[in-house]
Parts: structure tokens; C-alpha cells; sequence
């Protein structure tokens, strides 16, 4: 398999500075902001639906609900996952399609349920009898799809069993969609979040084309195959470009399922992470004592105030000073806040320059996903991320 760095980090000094760090370059930040290039959504977007063909991309709001990037996508015909009746509105505010927002959260108000669809959504997702139940009460006659459960991810981020039911629940809640009256439509999935090479989709894809097909044989006629997000970032491991990505995905999907009428993809982070920095300082350099091996360096930025993703050391950002030319040495990294959680990496120290000090400007690359919705109203003051589109 061939494996390309992505296209969209500027890794050649000698190129142009993209628009993200000419404005960052130009500008002064009093507080950590993370500065979006909606033009490189809008790249990204471009590259995924060239490799996912007739699949359509319904973005998963929660990775980036920024305003410019929800009126981007929905200009470029985009749908959306949606996981909540805030998400919804929002991209109905922007003039989204009510038709083309799925309301993909398998824990869903009841009450959210019954205005989601005054407002015109007609897909909901579900994984038990009770959500069936509330969908069919409140949203009578809609179209559902059930999430699946995945077993075996092999996602830097993964998803867990929090979400989706086994291949007996699931065509056991068909059944009862069609008895309440709902029109059970197909089946949906996620293969973790960060799913780095597209090969890492085939275990999950099986143990899906298993269950689609026992389905079938059960009498449903399916029409639609929900594959998830999953779609990587680029965060320092090479990772396949996001066209060739995308095609091996729905080639190993055309194998496995044939021509279902209906595909939809449900990417996040693959869309946005990369269209996003943030412009962070140093607040500290110290030692614990002078036997201490590693220096601590406190940002003003940490894991209540956007780099939730930390947790576990799971999501590796890229940090950039403008002394990275000097001597580099390991260092634990700690957000600002008075919680002893708030270290970004300490396992794995993170190399630094040895002249960093206090008042120092840090880039941190690719983080324009799961950063900004992620950061707390205002843990010990801290403010939330802010968030400027250019
Ligand atoms: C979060 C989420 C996504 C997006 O996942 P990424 O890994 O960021 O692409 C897609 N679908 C559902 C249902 C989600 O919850």
C-alpha cells in the first residue's frame, strides 16, 4: 500500500505560507484561538466526495459547528449528521435541506425527537426498543436506520461500546420499527474515530456485510448503508490522502455490499481537523528540583480548554515554536488549569526547544477538530476557545 503525508500540511519551507500562518503571523491573540481556513474544508470536502463517489457526506457537526464552516458545506450541497436539536437548527439556519440532516444520536430527547420533526427530518437512528419507541411516538412514520455495534477497531480514537446493538438486537429492532409504524431503512456504523489506513476497515465491514445479509434473508429489504466517519487527520503519522482514502473504502464497501440504493459517510475529523490551528503561548518552563530530567512546560491552552483529545495521550498533536531551530530536548506538557488531570503528555514527553520560555507563541497544527467543542465555559477562568474563520 502506498502511503502519502497529506497534501494539506505545508511541510516544504520553501513553499508559499499558507493563509493560516500569514494570518497568524499578522496578528496578536490575547487568549489560545484556534484559526480556521474554510477554504480548506472546502479542499477537503472536494478530495473525500472525489474518493466516495456516489456515497453522500452528511458532516458530522460535533467535530466543528463554527458557522463559516456549516455555510461552507452546505453551499457545496453537503448533508449532516446532526446529534441534537441545537446541531439541527444550526444547520437549518444556514439553509440546510431538512431532508439532507440525519439526526444520528442514539440518545435522543423525546421531546427533540417530536421537533426535529415538525421541522422536516425524516432519518433518526436508534440501537434499543426504548429509542424505537420514542421515535415512533414522536417522529410517526420516519425513517430509521440501527447502529451496529463494532467489536475489533483498530481507531486511535475509538468509539467504544457505548454506541450501536449486536446482529440479533439489531434485526430484532427492524422488526419493531415496522410494527410501530417506522420504515426501518438500513443499518449504520462507526469504525472509530482516527482509523489511520482505509485497510483497517475491512474487519468491521465483514462482521457489517454478516448482518446486512442475515437481514436480508429475514425478509428487509434495505436500502441504506450509513459507513460512519473515521476519515484521518494528519497529526505527524503518514496517513493516505483523503481521495485515495475514501476510494479503497467504498471499493472494499462496492465488494462487500453491491449497488445499495442509498450510501452515506459521516466524516468529522477528516473534513476540518486539518483547516484548523492553534495559536497558543507558553505561561511556564520549570523543574521540580535540580535532579529533575524533564523541564514542564504550561501552555495557556490544555485539556479543559480544547485539547480534550489528549486524554490517554490518544491524539498527538504537532506543536511549532519559531525557536525550533534551536536544541531540542523532551518535556512534559500541562495545560494551565488547577486540576492535576490537565497534562497533554508526559508518558511520552514531547520534544521542545531548550530556549522556550514564558511569553513564547506555540503553533499547534491540525487541531481544527474536536478542540473548539470540546473546551469548558470557563474552568478556573479560563475562557473558552475562541474560534476565528478566515
Ligand atoms: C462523531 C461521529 C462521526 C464523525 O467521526 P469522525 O471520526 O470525526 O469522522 C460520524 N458519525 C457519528 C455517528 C459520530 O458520532
Amino acid at each position: 500500500m502506498t502511503v502519502h503525508a497529506s497534501p494539506f500540511v505545508a511541510s516544504n519551507p520553501i513553499a508559499m505560507p499558507s493563509r493560516l500562518d500569514a494570518f497568524c503571523a499578522a496578528n496578536t491573540f490575547d487568549q489560545p484561538t484556534l484559526v480556521i481556513d474554510v477554504d480548506r474544508v472546502e479542499a477537503k470536502y472536494r478530495a473525500l466526495a472525489a474518493g466516495l463517489g456516489r456515497a453522500s457526506i452528511h458532516y458530522a457537526v460535533k467535530a466543528n459547528p463554527a458557522d463559516e464552516i456549516i455555510a461552507r458545506l452546505v453551499a457545496l450541497g453537503s448533508h449532516f449528521d446532526a446529534a441534537s436539536k441545537a446541531e439541527i437548527a444550526l444547520c437549518l439556519s444556514h439553509g440546510a435541506d431538512p431532508a439532507h440532516v440525519s439526526f444520528g444520536n442514539t440518545i435522543k430527547r423525546s421531546s427533540d425527537i417530536a421537533w426535529a420533526h415538525a421541522q422536516g427530518i425524516t432519518l433518526f437512528s436508534a440501537d434499543a426498543d426504548e429509542e424505537i419507541e420514542k421515535i415512533a411516538q414522536n417522529a410517526p412514520g420516519a425513517q430509521v436506520y440501527i447502529r451496529l455495534i463494532v467489536e475489533v477497531s483498530q481507531a486511535d480514537w475509538p468509539l467504544s461500546r457505548k454506541f450501536g446493538c449486536d446482529r440479533d438486537t439489531a434485526i430484532h429492532l427492524l422488526g419493531y420499527a415496522k410494527l410501530l409504524g417506522l420504515d426501518p431503512v438500513g443499518f449504520s456504523f462507526h469504525v472509530g474515530s482516527q482509523t489511520r489506513q482505509a485497510a483497517m476497515w475491512a474487519p468491521s465491514l465483514d462482521a457489517l456485510a454478516d448482518i446486512w445479509d442475515a437481514a436480508k434473508d429475514a425478509g428487509y429489504d434495505l436500502t441504506l448503508l450509513n459507513i460512519g466517519g473515521g476519515f484521518p487527520a494528519f497529526y505527524g503519522e503518514a496517513i493516505e490522502a483523503p481521495t485515495a482514502y475514501a476510494t479503497d473504502v467504498m471499493a472494499q464497501v462496492t465488494a462487500r455490499f453491491g449497488d445499495v440504493a442509498t450510501i452515506m459517510a459521516e466524516p468529522g475529523r477528516g473534513l476540518v481537523a486539518e483547516a484548523g490551528v492553534i495559536v497558543a503561548e507558553v505561561m511556564l518552563v520549570s523543574r521540580k528540583s535540580d535532579r529533575d530530567m524533564h523541564r514542564w512546560v504550561y501552555l495557556d491552552i490544555g485539556r479543559f480548554s480544547g485539547l480534550a483529545e489528549t486524554e490517554g495521550e490518544a491524539i498527538r498533536y504537532q506543536f511549532e515554536t519559531t525557536k525550533d531551530a534551536d536544541a531540542m530536548g523532551p518535556c512534559i506538557l500541562a495545560g494551565p488549569s488547577c486540576d492535576s488531570v490537565d497534562v497533554l503528555y508526559e508518558k511520552r514527553p514531547m520534544m521542545m526547544p531548550m530556549s522556550l520560555k514564558s511569553g513564547d507563541r506555540v503553533l499547534i497544527r491540525n487541531t481544527g477538530a474536536y478542540t473548539s467543542t470540546y473546551s469548558s465555559v470557563c474552568f478556573n477562568g479560563f475562557p473558552p476557545l475562541a474560534v476565528v474563520a478566515i
